[in-house]
């Protein structure tokens, strides 16, 4: 499937009767245009203004800014496709309900491999805690660009606003990301663009810099009047940043950095759920909920030892020791066994004799260790 054509200027109904604009993926367009039952005649953008449509792919949190990037880019003409990237701290879902919203195709990108890398080495820095966000955002501008030319697109675009997050959004931080992005100028941020150095698109007549915008700062008033002129009605408050921007999660994220340097996906994923425990080089984690006690089941490995409780319901714990695939010892059963016991029922510690082993499936539950 191709990019988005423009929404304003894909389709229009040009024999009489009101200009009907079609708005949606490429296929959209045949379909709207039997609804007008050959009346109309199809013109793209590129054709009105008698040149070649061109194609830009977004990146696309599903914010508000990127949101408006993606409406202002169509209604100056330009083919609008969005991508989105996940990883273990960060997902798609706020991203495919605003695309949603906009009738936006989405492209769905799982980047976990090279962000982690970045998460681990970041070549500019952490921020307040352990976000790489300038390193995080050259990734994801050099993958869009590695992905627009296995599309056959023309630029970039991503909806930052200068000024708006003090440390990653100034002006240099922005430079930063499009130079070693490999970007260069093929990257157009289109809501700051006017402050901003001319990019290619703008001095090829791409898009016409005049249409393009002067946000900066922290307020949000004229996003949110935008929105309204536009008629985007739903979309989300803006949010402190991904999961790397928590406290709580980023002083996990460390301990695990700095016992297993060579930690993967798994375990990052692991992070997010229940509380957290260390016995020498294993990491324990109990349940809080009968929910987490599920999901401790299926993000356990075959090495990985599930215990809770045998005569009362409670926590699960999972045990993984490290390095990956070696079994947890006798000390760090008689510590899950204690925590098991503080934190069930009970409110007192247990012995390894008193915990049964979770089954991972349908498994019957195998008695005692
Ligand atoms: S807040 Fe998270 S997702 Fe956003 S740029 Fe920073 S590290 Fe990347």
């Amino acid at each position: 499937m191709g990019f988005i054509p423009c929404v304003e200027q894909v389709g229009r109904q040009r024999v009489g009767g009101p200009v009907i604009l079609f708005f949606g993926y490429t296929g959209m367009v045949d379909e709207a245009k039997s609804e007008a039952e050959g009346k109309s005649v199809m013109m793209s953008a590129g054709e009105e203004r008698g040149g070649k449509v061109r194609r830009a792919l977004v990146l696309f949190s599903g914010g508000l800014d990127s949101m408006l990037a993606a409406e202002l880019l169509r209604r100056c003409g330009v083919e609008v496709r969005g991508i989105v990237f996940t990883t273990p701290f960060f997902g798609s879902s706020s991203a495919e309900r605003a695309a949603a919203e906009l009738g936006l195709e989405l492209e769905i990108m799982d980047i976990t491999e090279r962000h982690l890398e970045v998460v681990k080495n970041p070549r500019y820095g952490y921020g307040k805690n352990m976000n790489p966000c300038i390193d995080c955002h050259a990734l994801m501008v050099r993958v869009a660009v590695e992905r627009l030319e296995e599309l056959g697109g023309d630029f970039v675009a991503t909806g930052e606003v200068l000024g708006e997050r003090p440390k990653s959004q100034n002006r240099q931080a922005l430079e930063l990301v499009a130079r070693v992005s490999g970007a260069g100028d093929l990257l157009l941020r289109p809501l700051s663009a006017r402050l901003l150095p001319e990019t290619l698109p703008e001095r090829e007549g791409w898009v016409e810099r005049e249409r393009l915008l002067d946000l900066s700062g922290r307020s949000r008033r004229r996003q949110i009047k935008l929105a309204e002129e536009w008629g985007i009605g739903d979309y989300e408050s803006p949010a402190g940043g991904c999961l790397l921007t928590d406290t709580g999660f980023s002083a996990r994220l460390r301990e695990l950095m700095s016992r297993v340097p060579a930690f993967d996906a798994a375990d990052a994923e692991l992070l997010k759920v229940g509380r957290h425990f260390w016995a020498g080089s294993t990491l324990i984690v109990l349940g809080r909920r009968h929910e987490e006690n599920l999901r401790l089941v299926g993000l356990a490995h075959h090495a990985d030892v599930l215990l809770r409780e045998r005569d009362l319901p409670g926590p699960t714990a999972l045990l993984r020791a490290y390095p990956r695939g070696a079994s947890p010892n006798r000390r760090d059963l008689k510590e899950a066994a204690r925590l098991l016991g503080l934190y069930g029922k009970g409110k007192r510690p247990l012995k390894p004799s008193e915990l049964v082993e979770v089954s991972r499936g349908a498994e019957r539950e195998k008695e005692g260790r």
